[in-house]
């Protein structure tokens, strides 16, 4: 089985950024910068922001990080928002999910610039996926087509399963995966918590998505033989990091499949300095 490395992946696109960054600032007198915005003290929220900062540093991107107390206003995170739209040397701007209570996120997200939306989920963005026009892509749904593309896994005219219908995962996975193109062109079945006979649409995927948050949900007999096999989950349990395919007994089945940790996770932070990148751009007239 081949193992889908994205820990390596991350950090060949990351030194490929670093380049067209250092000569992108030569020309155009300033680094790309992203904003992120972390309200409360949410743990795992907090390693997520840190590894993005550093993931930043060494790329090159200037991130700056708002980290701000839970007691927050719904009009003070608002004004925040505002005033990162309008700060010409901020190209991204990244609202950590999930906010505390009482915060509408929504309406957070929606009163991001499309422009600075290198996550992907305003709602002009993720109408412009459904349509197939160019914009910003959810960062780990893009990132893993990505890994797909540099491990040259081609899932044109493929039979592909989702499984997950997230607004941030599942879903713009699925539009991604029926879009035009080489590693897009699938035929797509999104399952989730209704789905009849779950075991039997996995079972006839060449590729596999697993975006559910429950440790090992995909099991070996549920997965055909040479499946490509992609586990977004990362779940914290006794053994650690666990994703939600169980890796051990798939590797008989599968013909490659990505690893938890140092698989999807990785991915979705390179994308996220790619989508920055590609808002600075379109920022300098690049
Ligand atoms: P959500 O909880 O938002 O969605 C989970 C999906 O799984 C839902 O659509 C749900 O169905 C479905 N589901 C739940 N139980 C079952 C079941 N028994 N059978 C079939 N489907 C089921 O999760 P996310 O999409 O946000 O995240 C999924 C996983 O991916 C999590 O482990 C998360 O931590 C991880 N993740 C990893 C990222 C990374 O960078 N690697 C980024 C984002 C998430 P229904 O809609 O019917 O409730």
């Amino acid at each position: 089985m081949q193992i889908l490395n994205g820990k390596e992946t991350a950090l060949t696109i990351r030194e490929e950024l670093k380049v067209e960054i250092d000569g992108l600032k030569a020309k155009h007198g300033r680094a790309p910068g992203l904003a992120v915005i972390l309200v409360g003290e949410d743990p795992a929220s907090q390693v997520y922001v840190r590894n993005k900062e550093i993931a930043c540093e060494k790329a090159g991107i200037v991130s700056t990080a708002h980290r701000i107390d839970a007691s927050v206003s719904q009009e003070e995170l608002e004004a925040l928002i505002q005033k990162l739209n309008a700060d010409e040397t901020i190209d991204g701007i990244l609202l950590q999910l999930p906010l505390p209570k009482g915060l509408d996120s929504q309406r957070c997200l929606e009163l991001i610039d499309p422009g600075k939306d290198v996550d992907g989920f305003h709602p002009m963005n993720v109408g412009k996926l459904m349509l197939g026009l160019p914009g910003f892509r959810s960062c780990t749904p893009a990132g893993i087509i990505t890994l797909l593309e540099r491990y040259n896994l081609p899932t044109s005219g493929k039979k592909a399963v989702v499984v997950g219908r997230s607004n941030i995962v599942g879903k713009p996975l699925a539009m991604m995966l029926m879009q035009y193109g080489d590693f897009a062109n699938a035929t797509v079945t999104v399952c989730h918590s209704r789905t009849d006979n779950l075991a039997e649409e996995v079972k006839a995927a060449d590729f596999v998505f697993a975006a559910i948050g429950i440790p090992k949900f995909i099991k070996k007999e549920m997965v055909k033989n040479g499946a490509v096999v992609v586990d977004v989950g990362i779940n914290r349990t006794d053994e650690g990091l666990v994703g939600d395919c169980d890796y051990a007994a798939l590797e008989d089945v599968a013909s490659a499949m990505t690893p938890v940790p140092g698989g999807v996770g990785p991915m979705t932070i390179a994308q996220l300095l790619i989508n920055t990148v590609q808002a600075y751009k379109e920022h300098v007239g690049a």
